[in-house]
């Protein structure tokens, strides 16, 4: 470990799974970004005969391990489908003599490490076979799959040709196989379990002696320091904003801002670059730009030339740059897209992967979610995602490592100590995120009760005669626009005609509801996310994908709040 990778002690459970895998386990080991997988089965390689063969699933990724390997003087090839005629000849020549020798141990041009793709897997019969050589020749050590979550469409990444690495245990049912994630809830790990055909882990962590060693490193990392900032109304004012924040913060580091869509990625790039009179160098990545673009966009990136990303989430895997200082949240909305808030961790986990400080900011407005979530939301399920980002967002009180611990424990059914070492350590307050560090002087609280009841009883009266309300109707009708009527849903089976109601303020609600339009409908997603209200769809259950037009969503009060 010292003399070929210049490390000196073992990082997280490193140790354990470096162990496992020289007992020639079946394992799976969970460990956050930069925690330190490749060395759990880099260390391994060396030290046992044969090759070790490494599924991963993107080729700048496996460039970047090549080239790491080779300084260190690490016999590693690479194939993919790009791989060049004369060197996939040479490759497999080589493999194939590896397979037929028969001495053991050390041979000087032995390849330890060879990396593929997981379509090499599913779409090459002629590696197939020759890795069926290898394994009759004792010659394959072990299995690796890196980014093991793909293979599992219940996570956040699946890719079909993950799927097909089953054939591997069905083909070589005694070579070891290792299973590598950042992200891996519980039913995700059986699935993948499942899929890749590896024994069962029994009880979470004690295996019998043959079943599936189980590895999880904590995830909170405390080099990232988490901080919700309020968004400007304005598109302009929010790009000035993020312009003197990253000047004033970060002026020569390396960043990201995640957009959420392709055009925002766009228009964000060209403004931060002409707000900042060209001292931020921005580069645009999403799904749309060329793969060439994409690489080049890698390669400034990496040397310094572009300094800020700006992208959709598809700027993800691959991201191998470890000093990337701060990652920017141009909205909460990203999130629902992806996973909630454990999208949200993902995203903001790029920063700070060489374990130095770095910043993650979310800009946030409750507008954001009002007025945008009935298109990008179109079902019940993204509505709890996107109540568990808001939650986050609004809270200006509670630690951000607790509110993740919190998160990670209810939603991904992941256990308190999966997020740091023990459960009383996940309770402790960080000490360095903005509700942390906020000084109490820099906090106004107002009382909202009266308001509150307010907007539940305007919002009752209008249910008990069939009307239906957004957030922002909701918002409008309680604050007294719109002459103070509202119409009644109309339609349905009997056709009744639309209906337009006075609303009576002061023998419903005492009133008015005297708040601006910002404070309205803050409070709004405050009693959304406190469970006092919540949103219902009239679209039916089973038609897929329905656009859900912001008039077919309506508040509701839940029991909790009649009661
Ligand atoms: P992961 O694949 O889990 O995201 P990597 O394997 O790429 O992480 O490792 C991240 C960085 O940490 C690399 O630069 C690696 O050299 C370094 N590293 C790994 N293990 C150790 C260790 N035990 N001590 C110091 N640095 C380490
Ligand atoms: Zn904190």
């Amino acid at each position: 470990m010292k003399k070929v990778f210049n490390i000196g002690d073992f990082r997280l459970c490193q140790k354990g799974v470096c162990n496992a895998n020289m007992d020639g386990r079946d394992i799976v080991c969970v460990m956050p970004t930069g925690g330190g997988k490749s060395l759990t089965y880099q260390l391994p390689a060396l030290l046992t005969p044969g090759c070790t063969l490494v599924i991963s699933p993107l080729i700048s990724l496996m460039t970047d391990q090549i080239l790491h390997l080779k300084e260190s003087g690490v016999e590693a090839v690479m194939l993919t489908g790009g791989t060049p005629r004369h060197l996939l000849n040479e490759i497999q020549q080589r493999l194939t003599s590896m397979a037929s020798s028969r001495a053991h141990g050390h041979q000087g041009r032995d390849i330890k490490l060879c990396y593929v793709t997981p379509e090499k897997i599913a779409k090459s019969k002629t590696f197939m076979s020759l890795l069926r050589k290898l394994v009759e020749g004792g010659k394959l050590a072990r299995i690796v799959i890196d980014e093991a979550h793909c293979a599992s469409q219940m996570g956040h990444d699946f890719r079909p040709d993950y799927k097909k690495l089953s054939i591997l245990r069905q083909f070589f049912p005694h070579v070891p196989i290792l299973a590598l994630s950042a992200t891996c809830p519980p039913r995700v790990l059986q699935d993948i379990l499942k899929i890749l055909k590896m024994k069962p882990v029994i009880d979470g962590k004690a295996a019998p002696p043959d079943g599936t060693v189980y590895f999880s490193a904590p995830l909170y990392r405390k080099n990232l320091h988490y901080t919700v900032l309020p968004k400007p109304s304005s598109a302009k004012e929010l790009i000035v904003t993020m312009s003197d924040y990253i000047l004033q913060n970060h002026r020569n580091d390396s960043g990201i801002i995640y957009c959420l869509t392709r055009k925002d990625a766009e228009s964000v790039a060209e403004s931060i670059q002409a707000v900042s009179n060209g001292r931020i160098k921005t580069g645009v990545y999403h799904a749309n730009v060329e793969d060439e673009q994409k690489e080049r966009l890698h390669m400034q990136w990496r040397e310094g030339k572009v300094q800020v990303v700006c992208a959709t989430i598809a700027f993800g895997l691959g991201i191998d740059k470890g000093n990337v200082r701060f990652v920017l949240h141009h909205t909460v909305l990203l999130a629902i897209s992806q996973k909630s808030l454990d999208g949200y961790y993902q995203e903001s986990g790029r920063a700070g992967r060489d374990g130095q400080d770095a910043d993650c900011v979310l800009y946030y407005r409750p507008q954001d979610a009002t007025r945008q979530a009935s298109i990008t939301c179109s079902d019940q399920d993204g509505m709890v995602k996107l109540h568990d980002i808001l939650r986050f967002a609004q809270d200006m009180q509670e630690c951000r490592k607790i509110l993740f611990a919190r998160y990670f424990s209810e939603s991904s059914d992941l256990s308190m100590a999966s997020w740091t070492t023990n459960e009383s350590d996940a309770m402790d307050r960080c000490g360095h995120c903005d509700n942390c560090t906020r000084l109490p002087a820099n906090v106004e609280h107002k009382d909202a009760t009266i308001e509150a009841w307010q907007i539940l009883k305007i919002l009752e009266a209008v249910e008990g005669s069939g009307g239906r309300l957004t957030i922002s109707g909701l918002s409008d009708l309680a604050r007294g626009l719109g002459g103070g009527s509202f119409e009644t849903g109309g339609g349905g089976k009997r056709r009744k005609a639309k209906e337009k109601i006075q609303i009576d303020y002061d023998s419903v609600a005492g009133g008015k509801v005297r708040l601006s339009k910002d404070d309205m409908e803050s409070l709004i997603v405050q009693m959304l996310v406190l469970r006092y209200l919540e949103e219902t769809f009239s679209s039916t259950a089973y038609t897929v994908n329905v656009y859900v037009a912001p008039g077919n969503q309506a508040l509701r009060l839940t029991r909790f709040a009649r009661e």
